[in-house]
């Protein structure tokens, strides 16, 4: 008999206790060995004032399981909450978020009937940092943070995933022809990386084009990476078009933890009734239990879904008159799936999984990586003020004779406003005023800089912040802006 695999349990807000219910008794009907220990997480623990929806004692028992299925839950409006599902990627280090989308053609209806595709998002850094500022009364930002280690672990997961799952191409997309820097370094990293599986075709889209290419013809697509904001989004879509949202699983993967969900919320407005469709945590329960090397109990989770879909026994969000046989509630799908447990379905592709590696996250080694030369140009400089003329802003700056540093540039909203600007250009309060050493091309030094800012301020004039300008092994390490 197999040892009892201890995961953890959330049964999460709105249908989140009912599907849960469903997968449990599913998962006991087929033997899975698992030894459960309960978490509360959501609304009641946001209400609570634990502002991550975690009490602080889950972390132990997350720390200790190593695993967890988790049911959506509802965040709370208001200020001061955090999302307990990014906090969560965040404190564990889930790297990588897998979703799988299947259209269930003709047993569910779809545009596209052959849809069979696999989005891994990067799940950690991107938009997603969290780090935002008011900078002005005009100018809010947020900072787009990619890293060369983050890139190369998802990329290097998105490989060995499709290898180890039979997947015989991968695609990426970025925006790199207008991110030069950050979608820049992930489409540099996934072409290096993609050497190293010569057995795997690739190819690299623009996310604009990728996206209505993944809207219209979605049979043209196996593995897509993605950074974390392309993936948000077109994960949902690639869900929706194939069905439903309530037909997904989901599985968020790091070095020692991993999260298994739907990828549905906590659809508040059908919560209680006994309606939902537990699809979506069914298909997160199988991939959790590849996870922790059952793949036989998942295989027959899995194909017993796929023979109740096909069957006709559908919820509310898929059923359709002349379609569907039977309209089911929630434990009604529960006991056909559990009645057909060993059953493989016919019009559907049956599902095979293989004893493996008990877990799909490869490790990935990051290669010691040697420090580049870094060389002090200069610096950007950007002012809150007030009044909408570039040229009163330069010739301010141009007061500041005494500094090895000279304005050369300055731009607002990334367009280029002095010298040589166009009139029709739109100015908000917020101005970059790029400084460079005198004799072109030399390097600075950073108490230059410091000096700058005190002079600056001396001047009456109200800097916000700053950002260096370096070259690292003599290529710019800063964009240049649109008209310059
Ligand atoms: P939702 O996914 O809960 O609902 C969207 C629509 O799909 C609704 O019409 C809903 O009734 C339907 N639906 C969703 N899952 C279904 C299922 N299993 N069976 C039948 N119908 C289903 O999205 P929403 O309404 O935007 O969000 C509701 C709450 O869930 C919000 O508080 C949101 O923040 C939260 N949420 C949580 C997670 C999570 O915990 N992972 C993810 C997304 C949204």
């Amino acid at each position: 008999m197999k040892k009892n695999v201890p995961i953890t349990v959330a049964r999460g807000d709105g249908i989140g206790p009912e599907i849960m219910a469903s997968a449990l008794s599913i998962m006991k009907a087929s033997g899975a060995s698992l030894r459960i220990e309960e978490i509360e997480v959501g609304e009641r623990v946001y209400l609570g004032g634990f502002t991550s929806g975690i009490r602080p004692e889950a972390w132990d028992t997350l720390r200790s399981t190593k695993v967890l299925l988790k049911s959506p839950i509802t965040t709370p409006q208001g200020g001061g909450m955090k999302s307990l599902n990014v906090t969560m990627r965040k404190a564990l280090g889930l790297y990588a978020n897998v979703r799988p989308c299947q259209s269930y053609s003709p047993v569910v209806r779809t545009k596209h009937p052959i849809l069979d595709l696999v989005i891994i998002r990067e799940n950690e850094e991107d938009l997603y940092a969290g780090i935002e500022y008011r900078q002005t009364d005009e100018v809010y930002q947020t900072l787009k943070l990619v890293t060369r280690p983050g890139c190369e672990r998802i990329h290097r997961y998105a490989f060995e995933y499709a290898r180890l799952n039979g997947r015989k191409k991968v695609a990426c997309f970025s925006k790199d022809n207008i991110m030069k820097f950050t979608d820049g370094i992930f489409h540099e990293v996934f072409d290096e990386i993609a050497r190293e599986y010569p057995e795997i075709s690739t190819e690299h889209h623009i996310v604009d084009i990728g996206a209505a290419r993944l809207a219209d013809t979605p049979e043209q697509f196996d593995v897509i990476v993605m950074p974390n904001l392309y993936g948000d989004i077109l994960s949902d879509v690639a869900a929706q078009i194939a069905g439903s949202v309530g037909l997904a699983g989901s599985a968020n993967i790091g070095d020692s933890c991993a999260l298994f969900e739907a990828i549905h919320g906590s659809a508040p407005t059908i919560a209680g009734q006994g309606i939902a469709n537990p699809t979506g945590l069914l298909i997160a329960s199988t991939m959790m239990l590849i996870h922790i090397g059952q793949p036989k109990i998942a295989e027959l989770i899995h194909n017993a879904v796929l023979k109740t879909l096909e069957d006709g026994i559908h919820s509310v969000d898929v059923f359709r008159d002349g379609q569907s046989k039977k309209l089911v509630g929630t434990e009604e799908f529960s006991s056909s799936v559990i009645s057909r447990l060993g059953a493989i379905p016919k019009v559907l592709k049956p599902v095979s999984y293989s004893e493996r590696e008990p877990s799909v996250n490869p490790h990935p080694r990051l290669p010691a990586r040697q420090k580049s030369v870094k060389k002090l140009l200069g610096v950007d400089v950007y002012l809150h003020f007030d009044e909408r003329n570039p040229q009163a802003v330069a010739l301010q700056l141009q007061r500041l004779t005494s500094s090895p540093l000279a304005v050369s540039m300055i731009s607002n909203r990334g367009v280029k406003v002095w010298p040589d600007g166009f009139p029709e250009v739109t100015c908000a309060d917020h101005w970059r005023c790029r400084f460079l050493a005198r004799s072109e091309g030399d390097s600075v030094s950073p108490i230059d800089i410091v000096r700058l800012l005190g002079d600056v301020v001396e001047l009456g004039l109200d800097y916000i912040k700053t950002e260096n300008l370096y070259t690292f092994d003599g290529k710019l390490g800063f964009s240049l802006s649109q008209g310059q």
